[in-house]
């Protein structure tokens, strides 16, 4: 038994449009469902505030690393540093960077985030500030 798919138009095997665990039949084809869903995601994003965007990326990094979770404002704490870098550096902030690492243990928390520049984030990546700070200017000593 061949079916057509409602978007794409193509006819496939009824297999190709089983859909979810309930096994039940869809009227777009397994791809097209795929793609239906990332639109849906992608819709739901772009009509989100920057806050809210970077609230739910962060939500779920913080999850994936079982790292401490507090809602903050990233408007607010750029605000709060003129968002200007907040490593020294003077460049104009683009991230908003977690002081000690989500990797290594810090929280996705106000007080363990600052504003940074592309540079300086790339420049400390995972590292924590003590680590970046002795290998790039290491004691004279
Ligand atoms: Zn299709
Ligand atoms: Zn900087």
């Amino acid at each position: 038994m061949k079916r057509v798919c409602h978007d794409c138009g193509r006819a496939k095997e009824e297999s190709a449009f089983l859909a979810g665990k309930a096994k039940r039949l869809s009227r777009v084809c397994a791809p097209c469902r795929k793609s239906r869903q990332k639109r849906h995601i992608k819709s739901f994003y772009r009509g989100l505030s920057t806050d809210e965007r970077h609230r739910i990326t962060q939500r779920r990094r913080a999850q994936h690393y079982g790292a401490a979770h507090q809602p903050y404002s990233r408007t607010e704490i750029f605000a709060r540093w003129g968002h200007r870098c907040g490593y020294g550096c003077n460049a104009s902030a683009e991230h908003l960077d977690h002081i000690t690492p989500l990797s290594r243990g810090g929280a996705d928390a106000e007080a363990n985030m600052i504003p940074a520049c592309a540079a300086c984030n790339l420049s400390k990546g995972a590292l924590t500030l003590a680590e970046w700070a002795l290998r790039d200017f290491p004691p004279p000593f």
